[in-house]
């Protein structure tokens, strides 16, 4: 089952997706993407593609460190992202020649099913997902913030979340994420007042590469700290865990290395009593990617789903790429696991095919303080 080819599509609203042809006909689909930089992810999947021909597709774990190990330097987004892409093609390759799900070669199910939580903003939109069936959600803090920044945002967002819990109580759980755009003194002031909300989660309060801070946060609240879409590889979390200041480890499985690397990272955070809560904002392929690694981890407890996401675009655009979007459909809050082989979907090649003629070009946006200087996205 020797790799014959790989393809890349451009695909809106802002996703790459990867095909690998192994020369006995057994295709496999991954989703090597770095929003905002597909073109360069795009490149290092074509300056990897001369070292994967020829070679057996079901070597993963060692074409992984060749490519890793292989290229002298290593890590970062645009190079992580496009090895993840990769990676999820194979296991989707040996799934299907095996006839078994990606689950099924990483110790087994340990789940029947997992919960997932979409975006929600107000009031109106919480209940909005509550009647689609969904039991968690997760806000957006804060646009722009500066280093020190006003008391009329935090109580803004405080405003929203009053509203929010009023609105269905309990019976949705809410997580909010902060996408680091607060630094260490504004972040410890929402911290003490989200303290009476008692949220599901707050994600990525200040950037991850400051993990001091987040054992810091700590002292002023209780609720679960989250971090790691921005982290990659198993090195890249080392720290982050062991430094004591998170609860739940969010690697990207299309950013931190793929599926393989997503288990032995959420093995890393088990040892530490940490959980983990896979990022997942991308197409169905990073998502199918996703649920197989929730379906055979112990530590997984609620899966992210773009469906909803405002910077997602069109709520049902990443189904289209499907044949059958069966294996997606959320149930009380919960998706069941599939049996189906590999990463578990069907793509619609003639619409990836249609829909890559015109590549998005979709660039992170560009934000700027009242001040005029830059601020995080
Ligand atoms: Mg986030």
């Amino acid at each position: 089952m020797k790799i014959r080819a790989v393809e890349l599509f451009q695909v809106p609203p802002r996703w790459l997706f990867l095909k690998i042809t192994t020369e006995s006909g057994v295709e496999g689909w991954g989703e090597p993407i770095l929003e905002g930089h597909a073109d360069a992810v795009e490149a290092c999947v074509k300056e990897f593609t001369p070292l994967l021909v020829g070679r057996s597709a079901g070597d993963i774990e060692d074409i992984w460190q060749m490519l890793y190990r292989g290229g002298f330097y290593r890590g970062g987004g645009v190079l992580t992202s496009a090895l993840s892409g990769i990676e999820q093609a194979l296991w989707d390759i040996k799934g299907k020649f095996h006839k078994l799900p990606v689950y099924e070669f990483l110790g087994g199910a340990v789940r029947e099913k997992i919960q997932v939580y979409c975006g929600a903003n107000t009031a109106q939109e919480i209940l909005d997902r509550r009647a689609k069936g969904f039991r968690a959600i997760k806000m957006n803090a804060v646009a722009e913030y500066n280093w020190i920044d006003t008391y009329k945002k935090i109580d803004a967002v405080s405003r929203r979340v009053a509203e929010m819990r009023e609105a269905v109580g309990y019976d949705v759980d809410i997580a909010m994420d902060v996408h680091g755009r607060m630094h260490k003194a504004m972040a410890r002031v929402l911290m003490s007042e989200m303290e009476q909300y008692r949220l599901l989660f707050i994600e990525e309060p200040v950037l991850t590469e400051n993990e001091e801070v987040f054992v810091e946060l700590r002292k002023h609240g209780s609720t679960p700290l989250a971090t790691g879409e921005r982290n990659y590889t198993r090195w890249g979390f080392k720290n982050v865990i062991a430094c004591g200041g998170i609860d739940i480890v969010q690697p990207d499985l299309s950013h931190a290395g793929g599926i393989l690397e997503g288990k032995k990272i959420a093995a890393m955070a088990e040892a530490y009593d940490v959980a983990i809560a896979p990022h997942c904002p991308l197409g169905p392929i990073a998502l199918a990617a996703c649920l197989q690694l929730d379906f055979c981890t112990h530590n997984a407890f609620i899966q992210e789903q773009s469906l909803g996401l405002e910077y997602a675009g069109d709520a049902h655009e990443g189904m289209a790429y499907l044949k059958d979007v069966s294996s997606f459909a959320c149930e009380n809050g919960f998706v069941r696991r599939t049996n189906k082989p590999g990463l578990g979907i069907e793509i619609d090649e003639a619409v990836v095919r249609e829909r890559a003629k015109q590549p998005h070009h979709w660039y992170t946006p560009q934000w700027r303080n009242e001040d005029g200087s830059v601020s995080e996205w």
